[in-house]
């Protein structure tokens, strides 16, 4: 195809795109496939030397709705320029420093939200506006108003627009999708579909955030650099995320790398370096989109769209049945996605979508990929549910969004999945047992329940592939020390639904033995902190009926007991220092259990302190635990202790 006519298809398409996306707030496509097509625009205008006078190159962002009052920023509000890579980042660098040697930058996130501009005269918050074209936005000023955040009278007196970035915390998303008719595909979404709507209640039942990273207009003050404005929005009560500054790029770059998307409660999207001084930043100016003194390092993108083939289900060890989507293959994070999880029924008929239907599909490195929503809803075939378990057979029983195998001992995969879970590491850590032995164990050997492992023998295990003499000693053996199991991992690894690792600790450190917890009524249970009322009656109804099976357990010697007098004692009157991150304890559960056997933990290093219990990256504290010759324990060290 002639080059300007494959210009004027994309252009067409993106303008497209971009209509759903900044006016309906409906984008079809994910962004990396508006950026692919973008980008190759950008390429085909730098070869043919030209760019249509509909470009979406020209344009920034959407034209304002008619149904709100429209809204004329006291300045002009940009787009970014954007890198994909390092080395334009280098390129960039280079470029700056050819005209200023000595620049300094500064490093701020890159939120993943919708552009706000809030202004204030006399010291009051005036009215807020979406950034629309750049020049005119939309009065928001209602929808923004029902934000928590944003301050509603500040100290300095003058007129000045601030500028930052309408978000939707992860945690806020979660709840809302937990109860939503309809659940919001992403956090951007959801930002800019509750900011752009003409009833704040909608804005107010988001629970949205701003963050501020730019004043952009201001009367009767000077400001010098980016960390000045930055200072400034703070001064006057702005939420704001300045990150680093520096005038050396590998500095920048590798704090970029140090970033983890997954730690923040916010979606990101890239970082952005900024010119810190503004004289300079007026020297480099501007282009019709772009100021030419930022630049946005885009990360890889984690969502996309594709086709749902088929869904097929799974059932768990708690019988509860899993929807996996099987998907047209796709490139996503560098890995070929194919499958994706869709929670539950309920979620495949909140999300409306059905086989054939092209969905959003989003991967965030080290969890299975989840579908989001539809992108197009092109026809296809209704996800039918099921009404007997795919594994047995048995006719499935309904509670709420969930379907459930109800046939507890006789199901496959729910006896499989049991011990799996029973014999994993933060169980009862049984070695030399893989998902395969587990097969093995359940077809050759008929282990049906967890106890059975107990009466194994050598000779039994003999005969299953890939055991000989060492593994089946250290199967055995490992199997007679899980005996001694403490009694938080005993309890996690009774497989109890909704008592996860945590929750199986804070029982352990409350009841001190599984007789205990056993007779707790509800009440009690619900006095503990983090359980609820869910929780209470999950741990109920597994100690209603499976009484027979804890009587197993202590006929085979597995009654784990945290000894009263034993606990108040191990750690009597030693002072504990932390310090760095634990493996697997929080602060305040380390604090925990070192206070519940009679132990204190003090806030820093002093003679008086016993023990430094360290874990990674560990700072100050530790030096001052060497250079003072106190005893320092890791976490490993700290639990035997505990546990002698
Ligand atoms: P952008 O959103 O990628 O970058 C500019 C914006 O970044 C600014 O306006 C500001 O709101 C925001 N930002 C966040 N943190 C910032 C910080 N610290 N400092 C300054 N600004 C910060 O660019 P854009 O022009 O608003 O939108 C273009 C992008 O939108 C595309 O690259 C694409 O990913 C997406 N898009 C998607 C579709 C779709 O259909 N999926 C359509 C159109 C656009």
């Amino acid at each position: 195809m002639d080059k300007i006519e494959r210009m004027k298809e994309l252009t067409a398409r993106l303008n497209k795109y971009a209509y759903q996306y900044y006016v309906l707030d409906e984008p079809t496509v994910s962004d990396k496939e508006y950026d692919e097509l973008y980008n190759e625009l950008l390429l085909l205008e730098k070869e043919t030397g030209t760019t249509l006078p509909d470009s979406p190159t020209r344009k920034i962002g959407g034209d304002p709705i008619k149904e709100f009052k429209p809204h004329t920023h006291l300045k002009k509000l940009y787009s970014l320029d954007k890198c994909n890579s390092f080395e334009e980042l280098r390129e960039w660098d280079a470029k700056i420093k050819k005209l200023a040697p000595d620049v300094i930058y500064t490093l701020e996130y890159k939120l993943d939200g919708l552009t706000l501009s809030l202004t204030y005269e006399n010291g009051y918050y005036k009215g807020a506006a979406t950034r629309g074209n750049g020049e005119t936005g939309e009065d928001v000023t209602a929808q923004v108003s029902t934000i928590k955040s944003i301050p509603l009278s500040v100290p300095y007196k003058g007129t000045f627009e601030a500028q930052g970035e309408g978000i939707m915390r992860l945690s806020a998303l979660k709840k809302y999708n937990e109860t939503a008719a309809e659940p919001l595909k992403n956090a951007r979404n959801g930002v800019a579909g509750a900011i752009r709507n003409l009833d704040p209640k909608v804005t107010a039942a988001r629970n949205l955030d701003i963050i501020f990273y730019n004043v952009n207009y201001i009367e009767g003050k000077d400001i010098d650099s980016q960390r000045d404005s930055i200072a400034f929005l703070k001064e006057n009560g702005f939420k704001t995320e300045m990150l680093f500054v520096s005038g050396n790029m590998e500095e920048i770059i590798g704090r970029i790398n140090s970033v983890d998307r997954k730690a923040l409660d916010f979606l990101i999207d890239g970082m952005v370096i900024k010119v810190d001084d503004m004289r300079l930043r007026e020297r480099l100016g501007y282009t019709d989109k772009f100021p030419r003194w930022a630049m946005a390092y885009k990360f890889e993108a984690e969502e996309t769209t594709t086709v749902l083939k088929d869904v097929v289900w799974n059932v768990g060890r708690t019988g509860k049945l899993t929807p996996l989507a099987v998907l047209e293959p796709v490139e996503l994070c560098g890995a070929t996605v194919s499958r994706a999880t869709l929670n539950n029924y309920g979620d495949i008929v909140r999300k409306k979508v059905k086989k054939g239907s092209r969905v959003f599909v989003r991967r965030s490195n080290d969890v299975i990929p989840e579908i989001l929503g539809v992108a197009e809803d092109n026809g296809g075939s209704e996800i039918v549910k099921p009404e007997v378990c795919p594994a047995c057979g048995t006719l499935l029983v309904e509670s709420g969004a969930l379907l459930y195998c109800p046939n507890e001992n006789g199901c496959p995969p729910q006896i499989t999945g049991r011990i799996e879970h029973f014999v994993s590491k933060d169980c009862m850590d049984i070695r030399g047992i893989s998902e395969k032995s587990v097969a093995q164990l359940y077809e050759k050997l008929g282990v049906r329940s967890v106890t059975d492992l107990y009466y194994l023998k050598a000779e039994d295990v003999a005969g299953l592939e890939g055991y000989k003499d060492k593994k089946i000693e250290n199967f055995i053996s490992s199997v007679e020390k899980s005996k001694s199991v403490p009694l938080d991992r005993f309890i996690n690894a009774l497989g109890i639904e909704n008592v996860g690792k945590k929750t199986a600790r804070d029982l352990a450190l409350r009841f001190k033995s599984i007789s205990a917890l056993m007779n707790a009524d509800r009440e009690t249970l619900l006095e503990i902190e983090d359980i609820g009322e869910i929780v209470a009656d999950s741990i109920m109804s597994y100690f209603g009926k499976h009484g027979a099976l804890i009587e197993k357990f202590r006929e085979i010697g597995i009654d784990p007991k945290i000894e009263r007098q034993d606990a108040a004692g191990v750690f009597s009157g030693k002072k504990f220092v932390l310090t760095g991150t634990l493996p697997s304890y929080t602060r305040a559960e380390a604090t925990k259990l070192i206070e519940s056997a009679g132990g204190e933990v003090m806030s820093s290093v002093s003679k008086e302190t016993d023990f430094v219990l360290a874990g990674d990256n560990a700072g100050s504290k530790l030096e001052k635990a060497r250079q003072k010759g106190i005893k320092i324990i890791s976490e490993k060290e700290f639990i035997s202790l505990l546990n002698s």
